[in-house]
């Protein structure tokens, strides 16, 4: 399965460079983070360190968008936090309970929360990240919740390469859990040819939608997938032709200005646009959808 999508990833980037297009540029934003639950392998502390020296040996600056939950607001937590900082990363906001919003007043209750957590820690940047990339599902909460962004100063960070690593990452530790001695390589193989897939699906996405390269936003998760393998995952971005940037270099890409009318979004912000505008066949697909044939595909590969 590797094979045939590797090989149609030749075939798409083949096509790509035919048109004689330049440069490929992405950021890597990291949710959930620090998050300091159990996990096999490595302590939430080795995790963290781990991702930061994935990017510090890359030297690629990134952005992790924090959560209280999973022991994000603890002494150690908060120390997790700013090493990123210290490092000269970013830290967001994801709300501080991880909260869907639906209720208003609770999601900006929330939002705040998680502003006071992450204020004072080197790195904070106002940027914004929604808890399963949904805006709101109505136009209230919706347009609600974007003013009262904007009046705090935050900027909604869209996402426009979504990834499926918290879900490898998932069977990945299930694996352990059942066989601590079990085989990491073909997850590694899995998950960073996965990421290459979403990045030239989104990249082909974004030429269709803006006839142009546009600096890209990839989802990723502070798990222990990317503690594993984060610095192939990034070797393997550059030898496929991405250059990585920094996040405020990204979002000062003019795609993230667009909002989309959708509501209740769930997905990339360009596969929101591109079916907006009748580029993709029916409403965006939502990322559970998206899921639940990821884990069809994980399962046929046998992780
Ligand atoms: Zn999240």
């Amino acid at each position: 399965m590797v094979s045939l999508r590797a090989a149609w990833r030749t075939l798409a980037l083949a096509g790509l460079a035919g048109l004689g297009l330049a440069a490929q540029t992405l950021t890597l934003t990291f949710d959930d983070g620090p998050n300091r639950v159990r996990t096999p392998l490595l302590s939430p502390e080795t995790r963290n360190a781990a991702i930061l020296k994935a990017l510090g040996d890359a030297k690629v600056q990134a952005i992790v968008f924090a959560n209280g939950i999973d022991g994000g607001d603890t002494p150690e937590g908060r120390a997790a936090l700013a090493a990123w900082g210290r490092a000269g990363h970013l830290v967001g906001n994801h709300t501080y309970s991880h909260l869907r919003l639906a209720d208003l007043a609770a999601f900006e209750a929330d939002v705040q929360r998680c502003d006071a957590l992450i204020r004072g820690i080197p790195g904070y940047t106002k940027l914004f990240r929604f808890p399963y990339l949904k805006e709101g599902a109505t136009l209230e909460t919706r347009d609600g919740m974007r003013k009262a962004l904007a009046e705090a100063g935050y900027r909604n960070a869209h996402v426009t390469i979504p990834t499926f690593d918290w879900l490898i990452d998932e069977h990945l530790r299930t694996r352990l859990k059942a066989d601590p001695q079990a085989s990491l390589e073909p997850y590694r193989t899995y998950y960073v040819e996965d990421v290459l897939d979403q990045a030239d699906r989104a990249r082909a996405l974004a030429l269709k939608l803006t006839g142009r390269e546009v600096k890209h936003a990839v989802l990723l998760h502070h798990c222990l997938l990317n503690a594993l393998f984060l610095g192939e995952l990034i070797h393997a971005l550059r030898a496929n032709g991405w250059t990585l940037v920094g996040p405020l270099e990204a979002y000062a890409d003019p795609i993230y200005q667009q909002a989309p009318r959708t509501l209740d979004t769930g997905t990339s912000l360009l596969r929101t646009l591109a079916a907006e505008r009748g580029l993709l066949p029916g409403r965006a697909e939502g990322l559970e959808a998206a899921y639940a044939r990821e884990r069809e595909r994980l399962r046929e590969a046998g992780l």
